[in-house]
């Protein structure tokens, strides 16, 4: 408990001092920076080496620290009260007098917010007076870290603090959720959307390959384990590592099981760790065997899909 409080006052001295550390969320790990201040949010943008104009999620304790920024309507209400804190990320109008860095967002007029839900992180934003701008702690278009060790990996020295809370409890970025119009499906995530739809109750718009590149999350080559990687395959060949969705009866030293029982929650937890585990094991290739596209299938498909572009 100690410890604890502790740590969050070290993290807390950090950010006031417009530094960026690096936080543990249910999705991965975040790159935070305080969101009003030109100066960390520049620092996150250099860290990760993210283009300018790939604008970052901005994450809030609550409705009265969004109010002060966001405009708020109706489908966002009623998804908060559901999903939020959680795995959904919102993109809202922003209000005029807000003081969120430009840098944040390239200069929109919209923002995307999001609630986490890691106790450790909550614990934090309700300490400060500032919203925290995170991005995923990871140098742009890699994988997404999920453990405090795989931050270390990416970023080494270069990052002064990791607030260490354990192994990200999902495993896969928000989904985002574009609510300015007729609530659409930026990027598919840890929540899934048939969950959206069903408090909505109507099907949401996909504009998670739009050739207008309004998220450059979206950019094709994104979430790359760094080595070519090919889908749907059903023999690997020698020299690749062979990712599965449930665990055999072979023992072969390239199989890699995602889960024990072809639950997909659990392979999309263990998803980033494997790939990661991978590469450090040596190989130079990956193949990967069919993903049911069901529940949070879908998103481990989009993000197999785009890594598959290397
Ligand atoms: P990351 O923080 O690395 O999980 O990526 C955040 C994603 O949110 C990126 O794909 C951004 O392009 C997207 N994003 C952030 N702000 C906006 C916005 N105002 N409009 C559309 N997409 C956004
Ligand atoms: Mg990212």
């Amino acid at each position: 408990m100690k410890s604890i409080q502790s740590n969050i006052k070290k993290a807390e001295k950090h950010l006031n001092n417009n530094d960026c550390i690096a936080v543990p969320t249910e999705t991965v790990y975040g790159l935070a920076g305080n969101a009003y201040s030109n100066v960390s949010v520049k620092k996150i943008f250099k860290i990760k080496k993210r283009p300018l104009n790939n604008p970052l999620i901005v994450h809030y304790y609550n409705l009265d620290q969004l109010k002060k920024d966001c405009e708020l309507n109706e489908n966002f209400l009623k998804l908060y009260k559901e999903f939020s804190p959680g795995p959904i990320t919102y993109i809202l109008k922003l209000k005029k007098n807000s003081k969120i860095s430009k840098f944040v967002n390239n200069k929109k007029k919209t923002l995307a917010v999001r609630f986490p839900k890691h106790y450790l992180f909550r614990k934090l934003l309700k300490k400060l007076n500032y919203p925290l701008a995170a991005p995923s702690a990871n140098i742009s278009s890699r994988l997404s870290s999920v453990k405090a060790s795989d931050v270390k990996d990416e970023f080494g020295v270069r990052i002064k603090f990791i607030l260490d809370g354990g192994k990200s409890k999902i495993g896969l970025e928000s989904t985002i959720l574009n609510l300015l119009n007729k609530p659409s499906v930026l990027r598919y995530g840890g929540l899934d959307i048939s969950k959206i739809e069903k408090i909505l109750n109507k099907k949401l718009l996909i504009k998670t390959n739009t050739k207008k590149k309004i998220s450059p999350g979206l950019f094709s080559l994104h979430y790359s384990p760094g080595v070519p990687l090919r889908n749907n395959v059903k023999l690997p060949y020698k020299d690749e590592a062979f990712v599965l969705i449930k665990k055999r009866n072979i023992h072969l030293k390239n199989y890699y099981y995602l889960s024990r029982i072809n639950d997909l929650d659990q392979a999309a937890k263990n998803l980033y760790s494997t790939l990661r585990k991978i590469k450090k094991d040596g190989y130079k290739k990956i193949a990967v065997e069919k993903i049911p596209n069901i529940g949070l299938g879908k998103t481990i498909n989009d993000r197999l899909n785009r890594a598959s572009k290397y």
